[in-house]
């Protein structure tokens, strides 16, 4: 059952609020309430997934997180800091340790049903993109995907066609079911001097018909990309696997940089396919993301258009890169990249 009667009720103030002084719309706001779904990975935080908080302030209201796994208490302890968190639901269960969308949805909707919370929230992460849609479908609502803004409680802003074009979408759906860009709703570092109240929530153990079996994880001591405050990427022009290593990893170890690629690097085997960056890679703004050899395909821009600054190197003038770039090199990567990395070791 859909929380129906606390709808009619937002819906009857919602009206009422157009007569009232601007004043008086706290009381409205009052009964927003976002669930932030958290992800927590080997009993650790996730801190990227804060954002679903981010984006739950902004829309005013309280916030709730939820976060599920084994030996989730200290986890919820870590989320219970975050700032602006009113209360966190845990749901201590070991099957849903790997976020398995199969039973982390049902276990979700309960939850949801439970709360009657106007708005559910998560990061646009793989995991994100895989849970949010079944529980939209459970609660026949539509899902709103990779929001980059939100204008009001019910109005938000996505990209679509690869980000080539911005959609304002308004939703009459009675709980809004979201995913949020990560970098458009950045994590705050500040913590609230109250700690939220934590909570157990309700569990359904639903079955899951699908089974984790392993992962096989790339580890690096690099800056995680889709974090990191500068990211170096590479693209097809790099011509190999070899070449890519020779040139791109120094570049971006001298400048403390992540490393990223382009699609057509990952497809040919240059870089591990963690590394890509655009509509169906990673999405990164970082301060700077400084990249050779790649084109500017709207798929690749798709993913770090909204870097601080861009440079880039590119031995063709009219490649789209240089129009979106702030600072651009037309020149032989070959010659370049190894320059400025030595340029920038002695600097
Ligand atoms: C549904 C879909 C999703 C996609 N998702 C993504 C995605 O998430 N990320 C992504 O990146 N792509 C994605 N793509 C692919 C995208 O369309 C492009 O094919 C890809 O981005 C091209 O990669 P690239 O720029 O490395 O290669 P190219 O387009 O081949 O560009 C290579 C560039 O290197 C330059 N160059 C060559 N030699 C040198 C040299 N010696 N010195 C300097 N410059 C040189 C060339 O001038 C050229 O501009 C997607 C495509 C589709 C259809």
């Amino acid at each position: 059952m859909l929380p129906i009667a606390r709808y009619s009720a937002l819906r009857a103030i919602r009206l009422l609020s157009t007569t009232l002084p601007r004043s008086s719309s706290l009381p409205i706001l009052r009964l927003l309430s976002t669930l932030a779904v958290l992800e927590q990975i080997d009993g650790k935080l996730n801190s990227g997934s804060l954002c679903a908080v981010t984006a739950g302030r902004k829309l005013g209201g309280s916030v709730t997180g939820f976060v599920a796994g084994s030996n989730v208490k200290v986890v919820a302890e870590q989320a219970a800091k975050g700032k602006g968190m009113e209360k966190v639901v845990m749901v201590d269960n070991g099957a849903y340790d790997k976020g398995l969308a199969e039973n982390f949805a049902p276990l979700l909707v309960e939850n949801i049903k439970k709360g009657g919370y106007t708005h559910v929230i998560a990061s646009h992460s793989a995991f994100g993109k895989s849970l949010l849609p079944r529980v939209a479908a459970l609660l026949d609502v539509q899902q709103i995907s990779d929001v980059m803004s939100i204008q009001s409680e019910d109005t938000f802003v996505r990209p679509i066609y690869a980000g080539n074009a911005i959609l304002t979408v308004q939703s009459t759906d009675p709980i809004k079911i979201l995913t949020v860009r990560t970098t458009s709703f950045p994590v705050s570092e500040a913590s609230d001097s109250k700690t939220a109240s934590i909570e157990e929530g309700t569990d359904p153990k639903a079955p899951s018909p699908t089974e984790w079996i392993s992962e096989d994880l790339a580890t690096s001591d690099r800056p995680e990309l889709a974090t990191a405050g500068r990211v170096v990427s590479g693209g097809r022009g790099l011509k190999s696997k070899e070449e890519f290593d020779k040139l791109i990893p120094p570049l971006a170890d001298a400048l403390g940089a992540a490393i990223g690629a382009s699609r057509a690097a990952v497809d040919s085997g240059f870089a591990d396919n963690s590394l890509q960056v655009g509509q169906t890679g990673k999405n990164v703004a970082p301060q700077l993301y400084l990249c050779a050899g790649i084109s500017g395909a709207i798929q690749h821009l798709a993913g770090m258009k909204d870097s601080k600054v861009i440079a880039a190197i590119n031995k063709d003038a009219d490649a789209p890169i240089l129009q979106v770039a702030d600072v651009g090199l037309v020149g032989d990567l070959f010659k370049a990249v190894p320059e400025l990395t030595e340029k920038l070791k002695k600097g």
